[in-house]
């Protein structure tokens, strides 16, 4: 699980996060909303370390990752993050974008990173593309193969940074569709996202920022449908 305590960020006097405290149980599914500039990424990239926070704490699986003596490397290893730009390394195949850092982080043989490599490709629905190079593939299954190389290197959690925002509204579907099937296969993941639908449907709670704090949270039928707060209502009609 994740916690976070008491979290501050700031960049030079830009207070971007300004005392979030959140908690992420086992299996748990929190989409995260906000207008642009309210600080989610920070706050994703806070908690695998991509960001050093300024204040505060988080943990993940009951270890302290801001605590100095912690090995970065190690926490990075149990918590897969996905962007909203897929970053695939364009000149290997889709096999050995899974298979590299599973050899170079993990330390696997060729063989067992292979097949974690294949295993994972057939999650996703990729099995076909195995031999493909990113540039020949959409930009849904390009995302889907980010996801599936995540996935390899056996994650606890899950960071999602707006992962349908740069593909064309029909490749959508097949992206959240994969992220449907790992939150009900029990994942641990926290999803910045304006699909609200895929909130509404697949999130155990929503959380709403704004200028560096949670302006509300709850279960997603009624941060979305039924917000308490002003602000809430007013990004909602916005985006919906
Ligand atoms: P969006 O919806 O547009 O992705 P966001 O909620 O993810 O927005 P962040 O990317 O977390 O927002 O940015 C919050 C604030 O922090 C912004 O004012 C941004 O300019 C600032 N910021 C983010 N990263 C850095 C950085 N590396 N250096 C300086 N300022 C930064
Ligand atoms: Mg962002």
């Amino acid at each position: 699980e994740i916690e976070i305590r008491g979290l501050h960020k700031s960049f030079g006097d830009n207070e971007v996060l300004r005392g979030i405290d959140l908690e992420v149980a086992t299996g748990e599914v929190v989409c995260v909303i906000g207008p642009s500039g309210s600080g989610k990424s920070t706050l994703l990239r806070c908690v695998n370390l991509l960001e050093e926070p300024t204040r505060g704490q988080v943990f993940v699986g009951g270890t302290e990752v801001t605590d100095l003596d912690v090995d970065i490397d190690a926490v990075r290893r149990r918590i897969g993050m996905v962007f909203q730009q897929f970053n695939l390394f364009p000149h290997v195949t889709v096999t050995e974008n899974l298979t590299l850092p599973q050899r170079r982080v993990l330390g696997r043989a060729k063989g067992h990173a292979a097949r974690v490599a294949r295993d994972n490709l057939e999650r996703v629905g990729l099995a076909d593309k195995a031999d493909a190079y990113p540039a020949q593939l959409s930009g849904g299954q390009q995302q889907r193969v980010a996801i599936a190389r995540a996935l390899a290197m056996g994650p606890e959690v899950m960071l999602f940074d707006e992962p349908t925002s740069a593909l064309d509204p029909e490749l959508v579907g097949d992206v959240l569709a994969v992220m449907r099937m790992l939150a009900a296969e029990g994942m641990t993941m926290m999803v910045v996202t304006h699909e609200m639908s895929f909130a509404r449907e697949v999130a155990d709670r929503v959380v709403f920022m704004d200028e560096g704090r949670i302006v509300e949270e709850g279960p997603a039928a009624q941060v979305v449908g039924e917000p308490r707060h002003a602000r809430t209502r007013h990004f909602l009609t916005r985006i919906l």
